[in-house]
């Protein structure tokens, strides 16, 4: 957990530019700042960054799974144990050549909340995961990404309830449903952005034919959904292990 240690703080608020959720408050009274641990995400950017020149930030003990877990998630540096990748723990579908996660007829879903400067409570995101459920996407397991750690059933994308005031820098809400049920996916996305208290980006995984067309995305048009400009493609080197 990240502290101030007041004994060695001078009230400076050096520490507050730096901050990546705005969690360094000043104390009046004291004159001293504190850290607001509703909104530290555990990060750890102020201390890798000695930003203090008093060096009154300390870490104490991570003392429980949610708060390591808020930690591997909003930390860039740190490896996630489970599923073995840096970041937020999760590969999405940069290795879908190899792991062909999406097959034909599928659209995966990857619902990136949460920014620097804004975070996200688990609790928005069980709002999310939860509307991508009962919309059809059937979410990811645990091996691939981290927030089905904190699911106890897939089928619902309901976290545990001790988890949901925790704050996070980013966590990806990940899946796949049918081709034919991308519509009313999206459609619940557009529903319960209204009721979360950030923002996200949705990534869409699909997969061509042979001419490099779909008609999947056709479906924004009809929701008033901008077509994406700009995406990443997968060129297919890793074919043979993926052609499901
Ligand atoms: S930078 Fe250090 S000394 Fe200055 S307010 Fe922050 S914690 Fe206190
Ligand atoms: S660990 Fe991260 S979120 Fe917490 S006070 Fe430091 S920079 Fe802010």
């Amino acid at each position: 957990m990240t502290v101030i240690n007041k004994n060695l703080c001078v009230g400076c608020k050096i520490c507050q530019k730096f901050c990546t959720v705005d969690a360094f408050h000043f104390d009046v009274r004291e004159k001293k700042c504190f850290v607001d641990q509703d909104r530290c995400t555990e990060c750890y950017v102020c201390l890798r960054q000695k930003v203090c020149p008093k060096g009154a930030i300390e870490a104490i003990e991570l003392d429980s799974f949610y708060k390591q877990f808020q930690h591997v998630l909003s930390d860039p540096v740190e490896n996630h144990g489970v599923t073995g990748v840096t970041g937020r723990g999760t590969e999405e579908v940069k290795t879908n050549d190899v792991s062909g996660r999406v097959k034909k007829g599928e659209v995966g879903i990857c619902v990136d909340m949460g920014r620097p400067g804004m975070g996200v409570y688990l609790r928005d995101a069980e709002k999310v995961a939860m509307a991508c459920a009962a919309a059809g996407v059937k979410l990811a397991s645990q091996e691939h990404t981290p927030l089905a750690a904190l699911m106890p059933d897939l089928s619902t994308g309901k976290l545990v309830d001790e988890c949901l005031h925790y704050h996070l820098l980013s966590v990806i809400v990940e899946g796949k449903c049918e081709e034919d049920n991308l519509k009313q996916v999206l459609e619940a996305l557009k529903k319960v952005e209204k009721e979360i208290d950030t923002v996200f980006s949705l990534g869409l995984i699909i997969r061509t034919d042979e001419n490099g067309e779909t008609k999947t995305l056709d479906c924004l048009n009809e929701l008033n959904i901008p077509q994406p400009h700009r995406g990443k493609v997968n060129v297919g080197l890793g074919k043979p292990l993926s052609l499901a």
